[in-house]
């Protein structure tokens, strides 16, 4: 069983590969943690960009000859495969890394991962630790995987003139970019959420054309590398994804100031889109913010 030590360090490793979304895909955000063998942390890291150092290679790093018999926390499966960098199990191995403690198993890796070779080589591997908290940071990643197309969220602004698109000038609008990987506008235009992110040739974006189904333009984001879409838009730009259920949450930003009000008639519904549940409430600069999601996911 993980020790408590090792699962603080899961839940900063978690943290740690936050910093990630918005830059990884179509690579996982992953984070690791190594453990001195008493406990202390002795090098932590996470992976930034695809055909840059992976998680484990980062924590490494930082833990030069400290990583000899320590434990790695690692909230991904250490990668079997020669990408653009070499395999991390095998750098752990070669690092003498006595104890690896894993939340998700990469479902890619079909039981042939980096945890079996791990315990080919005689490191003591356990696995599904916080796997559940894990998926705060890889659950968009893993659900791609199921679904082959990315995650989709639909801000939108609540006026008296309907539903419309959140500006793209607000500093509500520009940290969800930050923890995006792409844009799909109103007029079927494609862009990187926050230009040059993830970097060059990464990412292969191509403007949707006119009569493209919502689930074919979700596909070929998907393709394209994407994880992680924001619907820029009103309700008529996300009508076919909400028709087809695609959009996985929505965040309705209501105007903040008006204590005593009559809104006008001609909204398509009062908050959320018909199977839409409340599942948080934040205040921001301007606007009270509501997240919500289909009720059939909660
Ligand atoms: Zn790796």
């Amino acid at each position: 069983m993980a020790s408590f030590a090792e699962a603080a360090a899961m839940r900063r490793a978690i943290a740690l590969s936050a910093a990630g979304l918005g830059t990884t895909s179509p690579n996982p955000p992953v984070g690791c943690i190594l453990l001195g063998p008493s406990g202390r942390i002795v090098g932590e890291g996470y992976h930034e960009r695809k055909g840059e150092a992976h998680a484990e290679a980062q924590a490494l790093a930082a833990a030069g000859p400290l990583a000899a018999g320590a434990t790695a926390v690692v909230t991904l499966e250490p990668c079997n495969h020669q990408g653009r960098t070499p395999p991390c199990r095998q750098l752990l191995i070669d690092a003498g890394i006595r104890r690896a403690v894993v939340a998700v198993i990469d479902p890619t890796s079909r039981g042939e991962g980096g945890v079996a070779e791990l315990r080919r080589a005689g490191v003591d591997v356990e696995t599904g630790v916080l796997a559940g908290e894990a998926q705060a940071v890889l659950g968009d990643w893993l659900a791609g995987l199921r679904n082959r197309r990315p995650a989709i969220t639909w801000p939108y602004l609540i006026t008296g003139r309907g539903v419309e698109a959140l500006p793209a000038a607000t500093g509500e609008a520009q940290l969800l970019r930050l923890n995006a990987d792409a844009v799909l506008a109103a007029d079927g235009t494609v862009r990187e959420a926050v230009p040059g992110s993830h970097g060059k040739g990464i990412l292969a974006l191509e403007d949707q054309p006119p009569g493209t189904s919502a689930a074919e333009a979700a596909a070929a984001l998907y393709d394209g590398g994407v994880r992680r879409l924001l619907l820029g838009g009103g309700h008529g730009a996300a009508a076919p994804f909400l028709d087809a259920g695609l959009v996985d949450r929505v965040l309705a930003f209501l105007p903040n100031g008006n204590a005593s009000s009559r809104p006008a008639a001609g909204l398509p519904w009062p908050l959320l889109p018909p199977g839409f549940v409340i599942t948080g409430t934040v205040r921001t600069g301007s606007f009270v913010r509501v997240d919500g999601q289909p009720e059939a996911l909660r």
